[in-house]
């Protein structure tokens, strides 16, 4: 039976390994973490259809309970080499495996608020993070820095993205929707808080997102306006002072608010600048670079190596689906042309 070892089960990964096994392909899954799915299970429900992200995680756990996928969880993946006729990988525990095909899987992590000082991330109590805001709308606990109801809370979008000063000129493509998925979810809890998106250009590109802002605006009463926050403060009752521009009216603003949500973009995760740089596939900002975006967009162009889902670039959940199950069909074609 011919073999590939699949890095990261995260959403990309598990399809692709289902597919595989599914088509006699005995696959080795590895993940870094102790359980699958570390990026899916610290979300509360998701866009566009609000359904419950733990469900999604238990039909992606389902698809892994097949005789020929053998899970090495708890393994990180530190280094791929091609010996010649298969690949070896690596872990950081010095321990090796053999496959005739290697599909890297290794996702994204969040960019670090820290960096954006001027924000006040991880100095002011009410300054969190959208990871932060999805944690606290799963445990039906929305609250300021004290642990009280807030009366007020703006979402600020493109932190870490679309960015000069951090470096990311890319659009992370999910946290525009995300803003307005999380400002409806909060809405439902909190139905007398005032919500406030400051935004650069919002970015509906999916089925589904524009109707999602317009009931956002119309339904739940979210206020949107178009303008970077430059600055944060805090008050001396720990809340939150922000200084913007309304850009649409050419007009200054600040105001206070109890919690400022920092809608975090999506970076290369580290495993993927590791693994990208050891087998010389790393591009732009640390992603995987793939053949060409369009016909060969899971072949890296070293023979038996491929890659999908958000590794490649940021994606949402149904892309990096859609992602791993084209590269499972690239690579059984790799794997029939061999001996
Ligand atoms: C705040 C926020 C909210 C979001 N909400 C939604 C939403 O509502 N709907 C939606 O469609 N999308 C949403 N997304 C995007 C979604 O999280 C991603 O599209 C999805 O998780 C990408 O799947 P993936 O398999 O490519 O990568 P990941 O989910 O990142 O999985 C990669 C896996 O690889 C593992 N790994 C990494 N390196 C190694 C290594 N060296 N060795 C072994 N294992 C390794 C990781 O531990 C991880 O489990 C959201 C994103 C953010 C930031
Ligand atoms: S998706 Fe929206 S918030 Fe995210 S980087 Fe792009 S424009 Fe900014």
């Amino acid at each position: 039976m011919k073999k590939t070892a699949i890095i990261g089960a995260g959403p990309a990964g598990i399809e692709a390994a289902s597919v595989l096994a599914g088509s006699g392909v005995e696959v080795l899954l590895f993940e870094k973490s102790e359980t699958p799915l570390s990026n899916l299970k610290d979300k509360a429900f998701l866009f566009p259809d609000f359904s419950a992200a733990s469900d999604m995680v238990s039909e992606l756990e389902d698809k892994l309970l097949k005789d020929n996928i053998t899970r090495c969880f708890g393994t990180e993946i530190v280094e791929i080499k091609w010996k010649g006729t298969e690949w070896q990988l690596v872990s950081g525990k010095s321990e090796a495996w053999y496959a005739d095909s290697v599909l890297i899987a290794t996702g994204y992590s969040t960019f670090d608020a820290r960096r954006k000082e001027e924000l006040g991330y991880g100095i002011y109590k009410g300054v969190v993070t959208s990871l932060e805001m999805e944690k606290m709308i799963r445990e039906g606990n929305i609250v300021n820095g004290h642990g009280d109801m807030p009366k007020r809370i703006a979402f600020l979008q493109c932190v870490g993205s679309r960015d000069e000063k951090s470096g990311n000129h890319y659009c992370s493509k999910v946290c525009c929707v995300t803003a307005v998925k999380q400002a409806i979810e909060v809405r439902k809890q909190l139905p007398r808080t005032d919500l406030t998106v400051f935004y650069m250009d919002l970015r509906m590109w999916g089925q589904g997102f524009e109707e999602m802002y317009r009931t956002a605006q119309e339904k739940y009463g979210i206020d949107f306006i178009r303008g970077r926050i430059s600055e944060a403060a805090a008050t001396f009752d720990d809340r939150v002072q922000i200084k913007t521009e309304d850009t649409l009216l050419g007009m200054p603003l600040r105001t206070t608010v109890d919690l400022l949500v920092l809608m975090v973009g999506m970076e290369a995760s580290a495993g993927t600048r590791t693994l990208g740089a050891s087998c010389g596939i790393g591009g732009e900002y640390g992603f995987i670079k793939t053949i060409s975006p369009h016909l060969y967009d899971n072949d890296t162009g070293k023979p038996g190596l491929f890659a999908a889902g958000t590794c490649k670039r940021p994606l949402s959940i149904w892309d990096s689906i859609n992602d791993g199950r084209s590269a499972a069909i690239a690579i059984k074609d790799y794997l029939d042309t061999l001996p």
